[in-house]
């Protein structure tokens, strides 16, 4: 299955938004954000700090600027992890950010304006161009998902009638990995398809937001496309090449007040940041290196993009920023975790072949679709050519597969006229017979009838079939339709060349981040020194251009040590929150839930870790659930009654008095006693009374207040006693 072993980092970008007009109005001017697209380096000024304090430096594979483009930002960062989808690998590009610095302009863009297409659409046009221009040997299956996380709860965005209202939940497949259960999942034959399936799938999720900008801030959207792609390998097989698209839109990266919120206000609030503080984790683990235990199972999302961080995928994440000094502290969070990010090591592989691929079923469908269809023409075929007493043409065997159809169709057509004609023209002649019985020129004439509902019912199901045919078959794509379009070639150059560019830039940015390291290191090493003088003053420059970068990293210390403190303290809050929410229940719980109620609901529970809570365990045991439940056991004369099965469940879950059997008996004996005393049925009574009782006398009231101790005493013992009654009748 692995192709390519080697491994590669996550590509981190930043992109600082231009000021708002809000912001240029109401701050000092300018912004914190510098940046050199040159070096690909963010210079970050501390609006409190004395101008004597030396700016943060960071460096990354890309940033782009206030006047960056869509486009640039796309053909730079963006196309090569598409190009490698198409060729099967699975890639995530994930935006991180505080709210408002251009997450979603950047993933999705204004979609109207075709300078201001975000990501996604962009990605869009790529993957549809790339299969339009592919060799015509090839098929592909494009599907499409989309999903939003919201309170750690998994929401289908294309399912219209919500149908999972608990949230779908995640599962584990040695071969794929993490997946959706259950998850809506479109086939998309052209852009307006899966433009269409991102519209359905926006508009649901405004549709649940009472307020969109402050829903999205709280919500994770993904989306998700899978592109399959078939085609004939050396050994004349067609082998399958999958490859997954993930397209993250994250929750505000900003911290969420927890403070001074109780109960469920208080599990909201640490639930909506759960999943972005379990990616930190994730990636300071990773980033790490040294810790073995990545916390992926902390939340879904990062369950989700296992793979996309330290996994199989090809990554990049676009850490957006904004430039107010306002936000310096988060703009500075940020930096760090994209920082962080940069060393997180993933192992691309193309995934091919793999047993879940739906193209592999859909081609198996179209050519049993396929072989009945030619099974029917066949039929026809022979039909016609008894009919007609001809034979067909030599040339019409040898069609070539997309006439083919077609002529199945016509012949179909065809071969259901002529017969038609043909019944009618007998049935012409059989009313035209003069000397044929009334009787049986009825019955004849039936018999045209039914063989004309026949003709109609075949063609029907054939109609039926065919279309269903069709519809498969239009589901696959196949490479090269428009090759021959000439605008098409023209465009086709254009957008190479700005690969060309794009690719030159970027390793124009490499070179030049590589040089500036070496130059540190190599300065030192080429000079000589023609006199003392000129040695203590080149010492005294690099003194000082050291003593500069151990300001910078003390200052480090200090925010990372400062960040650490005031984290500490939030977690600390939260925890005497949920300490005191704790104790409150208990409280409740000790004192008004009685012990053995509250011992018969613990032995119940059992914790799900897939889902991470507690559940009930079902009454009847999972594995009886298949094989249905038990017959209860013959009774056999002088032995204990035998119980049901659900009296037996019901005991071994702790028992209700309700299920236990000495109970049932004594109700039936009840009955049976009432029976008696308004029946007076000597014979019976006789039968009963004198073996329990001992006595005689024939008292109908004795009996009962016999049983009526026996309940009271409610213990198996009786039970017995009262099988001996029985066995005795
Ligand atoms: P987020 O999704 O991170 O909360 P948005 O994408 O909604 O932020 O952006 C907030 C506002 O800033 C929007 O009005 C958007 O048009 C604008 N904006 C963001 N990034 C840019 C950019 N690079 N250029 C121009 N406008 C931008
Ligand atoms: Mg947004």
């Amino acid at each position: 299955m692995s192709k390519n072993k080697s491994s590669e980092s996550v590509k981190v970008v930043v992109r600082c938004r231009p000021l708002s007009r809000k912001e240029e109005s109401s701050g000092p001017a300018g912004g914190i954000v510098q940046m050199d697209l040159r070096l690909g380096q963010v210079i970050l000024r501390n609006p409190r700090a004395p101008p004597s304090e030396p700016q943060k430096t960071f460096t990354f594979d890309a940033v782009y600027d206030a006047n960056s483009k869509q486009r640039e930002l796309y053909d730079e960062s963006v196309r090569p992890l598409i190009d490698s989808v198409l060729a099967g690998f699975n890639g995530t590009i994930f935006a991180y950010g505080q709210t408002g610095t251009g997450k979603t302009y950047t993933m999705q863009g204004a979609w109207l304006d075709p300078e201001k297409r975000g990501v996604i659409p962009n990605a869009f046009d790529h993957v549809f161009t790339h299969i339009s221009r592919s060799q015509s040997d090839k098929q592909y299956l494009v599907r499409a998902s989309y999903l939003e996380i919201y309170l750690e709860e998994i929401r289908d965005l294309l399912d219209p009638n919500h149908t999972n209202a608990r949230g779908l939940e995640l599962r584990e497949n040695p071969d794929t990995g993490v997946y959706v259960q259950d998850l809506t999942s479109c086939v998309c034959k052209s852009i307006k398809e899966i433009e269409e399936v991102m519209n359905v799938g926006n508009q649901a999720r405004a549709v649940g937001a009472t307020d969109m900008n402050e829903h999205s801030s709280r919500s994770h959207a993904l989306f998700l496309i899978t592109v399959e792609c078939s085609q004939p390998g050396p050994d004349g097989r067609k082998h399958i090449r999958v490859g997954r698209l993930n397209l993250v839109d994250l929750a505000g990266s900003e911290r969420q007040a927890k403070t001074g919120v109780q109960g469920e206000r208080l599990k909201e609030a640490a639930k909506i940041n759960l999943s972005l503080s379990a990616l930190g984790n994730v990636i300071s683990a990773l980033a790490d290196g040294r810790s073995g235990h990545v916390p992926y199972r902390d939340s879904k999302l990062t369950r989700l993009l296992q793979d996309s961080l330290g996994g199989n995928a090809k990554t990049v994440m676009v850490a957006t920023l904004g430039p107010a000094p306002q936000h310096y502290d988060e703009t500075l969070t940020t930096l760090r975790y994209a920082n962080r990010a940069k060393n997180i090591q993933n192992q691309p592989r193309v995934n091919e072949d793999p047993k879940d691929a739906l193209l592999r079923e859909f081609q198996r469908e179209i050519a049993r679709l396929r072989a009945q269809l030619n099974y029917r023409k066949w039929r026809s075929k022979q039909k016609n050519e008894q009919m007609e007493g001809e034979s067909w043409d030599g040339d019409r065997e040898k069609e070539t597969e997309g006439e083919e159809d077609e002529e199945v169709e016509k012949e179909a057509e065809e071969y259901v006229k002529l017969e038609e004609q043909r019944l009618e023209r007998e049935k012409e002649a059989i009313r035209g017979d003069e000397y044929m019985v009334a009787e049986e020129k009825q019955r004849l004439l039936g018999e045209k009838e039914r063989m004309m509902v026949d003709l109609r019912k075949e063609q029907e199901a054939t109609e039926q079939l065919t279309a269903k045919y069709k519809a498969m078959e239009s589901k696959l794509l196949v490479g090269g339709k428009n090759i021959i379009d000439h605008t098409n070639e023209q465009q086709k150059m254009l957008e190479m060349k700005r690969q060309e560019i794009a690719e030159q830039t970027r390793n124009e940015r490499e070179i030049q981040q590589q040089m500036l390291a070496q130059d540190e290191e190599t300065l030192e090493l080429r000079e000589t020194f023609t006199s003392l003088q000129q040695e203590v003053e080149a010492k005294t420059k690099k003194l000082k251009k050291l003593y500069t970068k151990l300001q910078c990293i003390k200052a480090e210390i200090k925010d990372v040590n400062d960040e650490h403190v005031k984290s500490r303290q939030e977690l600390e809050q939260t925890q005497n929150e949920l300490t005191r929410e704790l104790k409150f229940k208990y409280l409740i719980i000790e004192n008004f839930i009685p012990p053995e109620e509250k011992n018969k609901i613990m032995n119940r529970l059992i914790f799900d870790p897939e889902e991470d809570q507690w559940k009930f365990q079902p009454l009847v045991p999972a594995e009886s659930k298949s094989s249905q439940m038990k017959k209860r056991p013959a009774s056999a004369v002088g032995y204990k009654r035998p119980l049901s099965q659900y009296a037996r469940v019901a005991i071994a879950m702790g028992g209700h008095s309700r299920y236990r059997v000495s109970v049932i008996f004594f109700i039936l004996i009840l009955t049976l006693a009432q029976e008696i005393q308004e029946s007076r049925n000597k014979v019976v009574y006789e039968k009963l009374i004198n073996p329990l009782t001992g006595s005689k006398k024939n008292h109908p009231k004795q009996l009962h207040n016999t049983l009526w101790l026996l309940l009271a005493l409610n213990n198996p013992f009786h039970s017995l006693l009262i099988g001996c009654v029985w066995s005795t009748e």
